[in-house]
């Protein structure tokens, strides 16, 4: 954070372009499922929130998500089948006290989505029409057609407009988290009187207008998605950028297991090099993966063929690519009809005939691209992080549900469930802070250093495409000590340059993404380096074996 030390003696074209200071009870940063979810419990509690969103309201892998949210519901399922799915699915690494509760409070929440008007389609008998995904041993995928996150995301943002404590601030770029020991400076007089360290608030960059706002409050709950942008073929939208993650770590915040990053197996394979999702209910449904040759491989990988866990499927297609030399594999449901497919997957059957490929007739192209970010910002069950006042939910943080993969469906599950127990935990928080002698000191207007506008901003878009392919060649499905260390000496330069930069420019949502991607970049190898084992997502061919004991990997940056 560069703001609280600026000197007076600054040059800054940007100096003076800060706008006044806002106070709220609680700050979200992010309108996706988790942070929405979160605003409007804790609105609805009486307090005042302010959502920061980087884009528009709509703009999240929410939006995005089709295969559905895995709960238990069918009479033939129970949570115990739940619970083992996601422990098989974790390798070993997830939290089982955290995997019992986040199961076992699904139903209940996603009760008060269908009162928000979430419509789940139904079979003609009437009861839900539940999915099968790889990795669950039933059909418990509660689904709109293969556009639930974006049916998820309407009835939130509906319910979000009706709310007059929340104000949302659309095209507002979460810069930093402003702490109260920053500020105070750690070893000042002012920091005693300030008790501990703690958040205090957000620096935000308007977008339209480039100016930087600092919000005041004493909760801010990250909500900012996962990082699928920091790999060159991604099934994730350009807000992708980790900035949850970045921000919580040069906070001084713990964040775990970054080295499980999910490949989904099946995205469409595009000469764009844009990659839409094929859903793995698309599997479920009987679609069967096949190489060039035409041969049905799964078999040859895994008893469940290809519903198999998702890290097993996207290694056996990388192997089947590389063994054929293949651009892709193909993805075969034409044994299903037209009428079937334009009713289970619309946006799938739309998006595939726009790129001329009728999935009735033709096998559809398939490659796996970065997906889910399973690691994140280390949280305790009530959604606390290692910084009082600092919260987080959904994609950017790691509960230990997950462990080292996720299982399919259980991400928006995960977000619904967390948001709600943070609201509930935030409530009691500030009802202490209140009650505390602890002052928070005053916040400092952002300065710029910088010294007018990037001229040269060729470097920034040079070092966005060099770093997403040094993450693909060298950090992706299969890796290996040498190659993570030639990425780590990579990123290693990019970020010098990239924080040159970042000192000496006016910021702007490009520079500022950059700069997060490389943090995360970082943190992924650091991570990876750290596991001396093949576990999970993470395979790595100088250490194929899986230790006895699972351990989180973790980072935090030093004082
Ligand atoms: C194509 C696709 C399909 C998927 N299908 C499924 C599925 O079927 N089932 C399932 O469970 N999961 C699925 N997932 C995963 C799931 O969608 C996500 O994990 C989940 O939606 C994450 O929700 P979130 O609220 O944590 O983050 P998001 O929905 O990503 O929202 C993040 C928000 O933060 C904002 N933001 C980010 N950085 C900043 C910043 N610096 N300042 C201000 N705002 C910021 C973004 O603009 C956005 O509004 C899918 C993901 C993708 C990409």
């Amino acid at each position: 954070m560069r703001t609280p030390a600026a000197s007076s003696s600054s040059s800054s074209s940007n100096a003076g372009l800060a706008s006044p200071a806002r106070a709220y009870d609680v700050l979200v940063i992010g309108s996706g499922i988790a942070g929405l979810s979160f605003a409007l419990k804790v609105a609805r509690e009486g307090r005042s929130v302010a959502i920061l969103t980087k884009k528009t309201k709509a703009d999240s892998n929410t939006n995005w998500a089709q295969g559905g949210i895995a709960v238990v519901t069918a009479e033939t399922d129970d949570f115990a089948k739940h619970v083992a799915d996601t422990l098989t699915a974790g390798d070993g690494l997830c939290d089982r006290k955290v995997v019992k509760q986040i199961i076992t409070d699904g139903p209940e929440r996603v009760r008060e989505l269908i009162e928000l008007g979430l419509k789940f389609s139904r079979a003609e008998d009437g009861h839900y029409d539940l999915g099968r995904e790889g990795g669950h041993s039933e059909r418990r995928i509660l689904h709109v057609k293969d556009m639930t996150g974006k049916a998820i995301e309407d009835a939130l943002i509906k319910a979000i407009g009706r709310e007059p404590r929340v104000a949302l601030f659309e095209h507002f770029f979460a810069i930093d988290i402003i702490t109260t020991g920053r500020i105070a400076g750690r070893r000042s007089k002012r920091a005693a009187s300030t008790g501990p360290d703690r958040a205090a608030g957000v620096y935000a960059l308007d977008v339209r207008d480039g100016r930087v706002a600092t919000f005041r409050a004493p909760v801010v709950m990250l909500s900012s998605g996962g990082a699928g942008q920091v790999y060159l073929y991604t099934t994730n939208p350009d807000i992708a950028t980790g900035d949850g993650i970045a921000m919580a770590y040069r906070a001084g915040v713990e964040v775990r297991n970054m080295e499980f990053i999910q490949f989904h197996p099946t995205a469409l394979y595009s000469i764009s090099g844009k990659r839409f999702l094929v859903s793995e209910a698309v599997r479920g449904e009987g679609a069967i993966l096949r190489n060039c040759d035409g041969d049905a491989f799964m078999p040859r990988y895994h008893k469940l063929a290809d519903l198999a866990p998702r890290d097993i499927v996207a290694r056996a297609i990388d192997a089947e690519m590389k063994r054929t030399g293949a651009p892709h594999v193909w993805l075969d449901i034409t044994h299903r009809n037209a009428a079937f497919l334009r009713s289970r997957f619309p946006a799938i059957y739309k998006f595939c005939k726009a790129e001329g490929i009728d999935i009735a007739n033709d096998m559809i192209p398939v490659v796996p691209a970065a997906h889910y970010t399973c690691g994140g910002v280390a949280t305790t069950l009530a959604a606390e992080t290692t910084l009082p006042g600092l919260y987080a939910c959904g994609e950017v943080a790691c509960t230990g549900l997950h462990g080292a993969n996720r299982l399919a469906s259980n991400s928006l599950l995960e977000a619904v469930v967390m948001a709600h127990r943070g609201a509930a935990s935030v409530d009691a928080y500030l009802k202490r802070i209140q009650k505390t002698d602890a002052k928070t000191p005053v916040i400092p207007e952002w300065r710029d250093l910088g010294g007018g506008d990037l001229d040269e901003r060729v470097v920034i878009s040079h070092n966005w495409d060099e770093l997403r392919r040094t993450m693909w060649d060298y950090v992706s499905i299969q890796r290996t000590t040498k190659r993570l260390e030639r990425a780590r000496t990579r990123i290693a330069t990019l970020a010098r340059e990239t924080q040159e930069y970042y000192w000496n420019f006016a910021v702007d949502a490009r520079l500022l993404e950059l700069r997060n991607l490389i943090q995360v970049a970082e943190l992924v190898v650091a991570c990876a380096l750290q596991r001396k084992e093949s576990r999970g997502l993470h395979s790595i061919a100088d250490h194929p074996k899986k230790l006895a004991r699972a351990v989180d990997t973790s980072v935090r940056r030093a004082g």
